[in-house]
């Protein structure tokens, strides 16, 4: 069956998440780890994390994928910025153990300035820092989609992040289709072409989930607006493609696009149906 959930508030913790995405017939769902413009975190209970597990087991809610605060940026120019996210990550990564086995995906961060080069070296030097031997989650590198001097707008950056990691095997990447588009990979028109250029430059064994929305601009537009799945510049039939395809359809989806509740059902069913053909 296709793994497939969206964005949720995690406002009332973990249990109503699991229920809130049963109710929509997700089977997984992503969340902000904290205010996605700050940086305070709301201390975890335990009897909610219990409660979670258990419903999660009944109803094989999995993997969650948690996402850190998009403030943060690991590449920044100023140390006190790079702290805080190296911080901020670390603190995530330990409330995760909560939670063994899930993911957690962050935006590589922005060079604002010194070069793709210098902002490649601090990101995995923060990563190098706060990744532990022993953790139980995946983190993941979000592909991005290139605006301003944000790092990871192409494959082979993420590429030069993994290959400084020491411990890289922590380390996996999601693929947000919005993102890709954007940064000019047309998986509109050349689905497979892209498919296999990850796969030469990354590694398809490093693609651990999707972020699967559509874009509001045309391909290489480099502005990450995401559109709902069939009203955006990739289209229905593309996205479709991309649930179905061979190397893509194990994977857990999740949905980023600008909906309520009713409207990530009707995705998630619509995706469904589409996957099944
Ligand atoms: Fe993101
Ligand atoms: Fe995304
Ligand atoms: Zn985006």
């Amino acid at each position: 069956m296709l793994k497939i959930g969206c964005h949720l508030s995690s406002a009332k913790g973990f249990l109503a998440m699991g229920k809130t995405a049963a109710s929509i017939g997700a089977d997984t769902f992503q969340f902000f780890t904290r205010n996605p413009r700050g940086t305070k975190a709301k201390a975890i209970r335990e009897e909610d994390v219990e409660a979670f597990r258990k419903f999660a087991g009944e109803n094989s809610i999995t993997p969650v994928l948690a996402h850190a605060p998009y403030i943060l940026n690991a590449a920044s120019a100023d140390e006190g910025l790079r702290s805080l996210a190296a911080e901020t990550m670390a603190d995530d990564l330990k409330r995760m153990e909560y939670l063994p086995g899930n993911f957690y995906n962050f935006h590589p961060g922005c060079h604002v300035g010194q070069g793709t080069e210098a902002g490649i070296v601090w990101i995995s030097g923060m990563l190098n820092k706060i990744l532990k031997p022993k953790q139980h989650t995946v983190m993941l590198l979000e592909t991005m989609a290139g605006k301003g001097s944000e790092i990871g707008g192409r494959f082979e950056e993420l590429r030069e992040i993994l290959d400084r990691v020491e411990l890289s095997d922590h380390v996996g990447v999601c693929l947000d289709t919005c993102h890709v588009w954007d940064g000019g990979y047309d998986i509109a028109g050349h689905l497979d072409q892209v498919v296999w250029e990850f796969d030469r430059v990354i590694g398809l064994d490093r693609l651990k989930a999707i972020h699967l929305n559509d874009s509001q601009n045309p391909l290489g537009a480099k502005k990450d607006r995401h559109a709902r799945i069939g009203e955006g510049h990739i289209g229905f039939e593309a996205l479709a493609r991309v649930v179905r395809h061979p190397a893509l359809r194990q994977l857990p989806f999740y949905l980023e696009t600008p909906n309520e509740l009713d409207g990530y059902a009707r995705e998630i069913a619509m995706m469904r149906e589409a996957w099944e053909q």
